[in-house]
């Protein structure tokens, strides 16, 4: 009888691209499936749209009577697109997007039904949510949480259901998402960043973080994924030889994509076209079946809804094309793993990228004032930028050769660089004469406007200025981006509020405005040197030398969790209004959670799958083995152990790898138990991290050389050749 695994090669084997339903003018479909501004303008009075495009803007409110006319319109819209149903659509702890369906259907008397939505369906709404992470926020008798509507962000329609982008809370008005501490970073950064742009012109109210996020992903074809109880349940192979060929010969990246994919990638573009998600780039990536697909950047929050939209659509999309997606940060040892690059600036309502350099002497110091409060805001929350992208799975990549170090530096290129140590040099302390100011002015105002020079890209960099904005590289694929947006916002907001303060206190005594910006860059400059890096950080010299500059190689999540405890970190959080002592706990302690979970979820499948999968097969071509030698004794008598030689060998071989695989396991099972009995999460965590999961990798080494000895028709999990190259 054939195996699971044959039985999913034949079904790839007979695989064909799958049929393109859409084949028109992407710019005819782009956002219809969203209830954007043009929509509003059709579907509202006029009173209610001008109140909700306020409203849109400034966050503000909207009272009843509004929401009830918003809501109704919604409906409206939503039934012309088919839908039955309506959602509100939020981000618990969990990582990932969660819904409750209602039906707008409500009958009204026998026989007789409406469709009903008003203001107080679409404003807030009670889910049943006591099993999401709350990290002991909500106690049993408040266990109530609630998703209010985010206006900032659209409503859209998937398949027959209106979502409504909601934040979640609690009871007591704690957060229990990511979006609500996101809009209040968004807020922060906006409002410290208007301030300082008043140094330079009056004009700037309101000033928006962007972000384009470039998604990576692999593709495996269904049934195989199927047979691969490992991927299935942890996102990863937990076994597996690398295959021979893997991506040393370059071939993949940027190559042809495969026609099956392409119909994939164009289904799933549509899908995202028709969200208004403003998908633009494909291309393969570096590893075999892996891919990428990227946006044109928008509006922080709204680009962070897209992310999570695009990723749930992936799967979706994928499972119709025969495949599966993963957006695990290595989901096959031995080739590259997946990140998400966060590209990130800020943007003025004047149509001005503060991280772009300007036209003259003017706006380059309003550049260069963005651009080193961004370096020093890196500099003095290094560790904390570290343990926002932390998690189970982005371990494996961090660090491992191909991807950005755990040790969080910036790179911004040669240019920059001679920029700022000229302004390091060349700002006097005390009055600068005239022409000192000058010359100054002028070398600033020399600053090409346009940098985007690719020859100057630094790819090992983990938060890399790329001409026009910083690109933080070290996201891992399956993140929710709000967790480093989060961060990077509300240190760049707390960064700014400290710079004007200080600028403040120079014209105070007696410095210009420029003068006492200037020095006050050349402190900052100075201060956080020791960030900049433009080597090679894939290197091990980076290593030894960040070790001596001091800054900090945290290897693991446990480790890198510890910062938030950190008072002056807590305190930039409360003070800027977006996370509150208890809220930063709770975060933390599901962060532990996770973690923990993984870990446990791992280590079962190590088990079961060595158990129930390996050794069967292993013992299985073994016993064939021993058939065949004592049949060779049985023919030849004396002779046959001298024909038997290699099968002898092999039976040997066999049983070294077995014992030892087998053995490995007990000892990893004992550690589990140590492990589960450990009251508090955070050494829990610790323990998984260093008594059990050390084994995962030796366990491994065994079970992967079993494979290589094993019969190939009896070996049980698809093989990473079978994966990977198959389309
Ligand atoms: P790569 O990093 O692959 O070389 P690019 O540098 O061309 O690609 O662009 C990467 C991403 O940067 C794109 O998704 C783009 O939308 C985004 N991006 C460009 N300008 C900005 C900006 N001002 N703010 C945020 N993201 C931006
Ligand atoms: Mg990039």
């Amino acid at each position: 009888m054939a195996t699971i695994r044959q039985q999913a090669y034949q079904d790839v084997l007979h695989r064909t691209p799958k049929h393109i339903e859409f084949d028109g003018k992407i710019s005819e479909i782009f956002g219809e499936n969203v209830f954007h501004q043009e929509v509003m303008r059709e579907y509202l009075p006029d009173g209610a749209y001008k109140m909700m495009m306020a409203s849109m803007q400034s966050g503000a409110r909207l009272d009843r009577n509004i929401a009830d006319q918003v809501a109704s319109a919604m409906k409206d819209w939503a039934l012309t697109k088919g839908a039955t149903h309506y959602t509100h659509w939020f981000q618990p702890l969990t990582g990932t997007t969660a819904e409750k369906h209602d039906a707008f259907f409500k009958p009204v008397g026998p026989g007789r039904a409406i469709e009903r939505f008003d203001g107080d369906l679409l404003v807030q709404q009670e889910p049943d949510a006591s099993s999401f992470p709350n990290g002991g926020i909500r106690n049993t008798f408040e266990a109530r949480g609630y998703t209010a509507w985010d206006p900032s962000s659209p409503a859209f329609v998937i398949g027959k259901t209106l979502c409504i982008p909601t934040i979640f809370i609690s009871y007591t008005g704690e957060s229990l998402d990511y979006k609500m501490p996101l809009i209040k970073a968004l807020h922060a950064v906006d409002q410290a960043a208007v301030d300082v742009c008043q140094y330079f012109d009056k004009n700037v109210s309101k000033v928006i973080a962007t972000l384009g996020w470039e998604q990576e992903y692999f593709l495996i074809d269904k049934a195989l994924y199927n047979a691969r109880p490992d991927i299935m349940m942890t996102g990863r192979a937990l076994f597996g030889q690398a295959p021979a060929k893997g991506q040393q010969l370059e071939d993949h990246y940027f190559g042809s994509i495969p026609e099956r994919v392409t119909a994939f990638m164009r289904d799933f573009e549509t899908e995202s076209i028709r969200l208004g998600i403003p998908v633009t780039t494909r291309h393969n990536e570096v590893a075999p079946n892996q891919f990428e697909c990227a946006p044109i950047f928008e509006e922080c929050n709204l680009a962070n809804d897209h992310n999570l939209l695009l990723m749930d659509l992936l799967e979706k999309i994928a499972i119709k094309h025969d495949f599966r997606v993963l957006l695990h940060e290595k989901p096959f040892s031995g080739v590259n793993g997946s990140g998400k690059h966060n590209n990130w600036s800020l943007s003025t309502n004047t149509g001005v990228n503060l991280l772009a350099p300007g036209k003259n002497p003017k706006t380059n110091l309003q550049f260069l004032t963005f651009f080193v409060n961004t370096i020093k805001a890196i500099h003095d929350n290094a560790d904390l930028l570290r343990a926002c992208i932390a998690s189970a799975s982005n371990d494996h990549r961090l660090g491992a050769n191909e991807a950005p170090p755990a040790i969080i530096s910036t790179f911004i290129g040669t240019y920059l660089s001679s920029v700022l140590d000229d302004l390091e040099q060349s700002v006097k302390a005390g009055k600068m004469s005239p022409e000192e100011k000058t010359e100054l002015k002028l070398n600033i105002g020399k600053i090409p406007q346009i940098m985007l020079d690719n020859t100057d890209r630094n790819r090992t960099s983990p938060f890399a200025f790329t001409g026009n904005k910083f690109e933080f590289r070290a996201v891992g694929s399956s993140a929710n981006c709000s967790k480093s947006m989060i961060v990077l916002n509300t240190i760049m907001a707390s960064q700014l509020r400290i710079f004007k303060a200080q600028v403040d206190a120079r014209i105070e005594k007696g410095d210009s405005k420029d003068e006492a910006i200037l020095k006050e860059l050349q402190q900052m400059i100075k201060d956080s040197k020791k960030i900049r890096f433009e080597g090679n950080g894939y290197g091990d010299e980076w290593v030894q030398e960040a070790e001596k500059r001091g800054l900090n190689n945290f290897k693991d999540t446990p480790r890198s969790l510890d910062i938030w405890d950190d008072k002056r970190i807590i305190g930039i959080f409360e003070e800027l209004n977006v996370l509150t002592h208890r809220e930063i706990e709770a975060r933390k302690e599901i962060e532990f959670e996770n973690y923990v979970h993984k870990l446990q979820i791992e280590a079962r499948l190590i088990g079961d799958l060595t158990q129930n999968h390996i050794i069967p097969a292993v013992i299985n071509y073994q016993n064939r083995l021993i058939q065949n030698v004592q049949g060779l004794i049985s023919v030849l008598g004396k002779d046959g152990a001298g024909a038997a030689k290699a099968q002898t060998e092999l039976i040997t071989k066999i049983s070294e790898h077995l014992n030892k695989m087998k053995s490995l396991c007990d000892v990893m099972l004992e550690a589990r138990k140590k492990a589960n009995k450990i009251e508090s999460i955070e050494e829990k965590a610790v323990a998984y991290c260093d008594e059990v999961k050390v084994y995962f990798d030796d366990i491994r080494y065994h079970a992967d050389k079993l494979e290589l000895l094993v019969d190939d028709e009896l070996w049980p999990l698809p093989k990473f050749r079978e994966m990977l190259f198959t389309r």
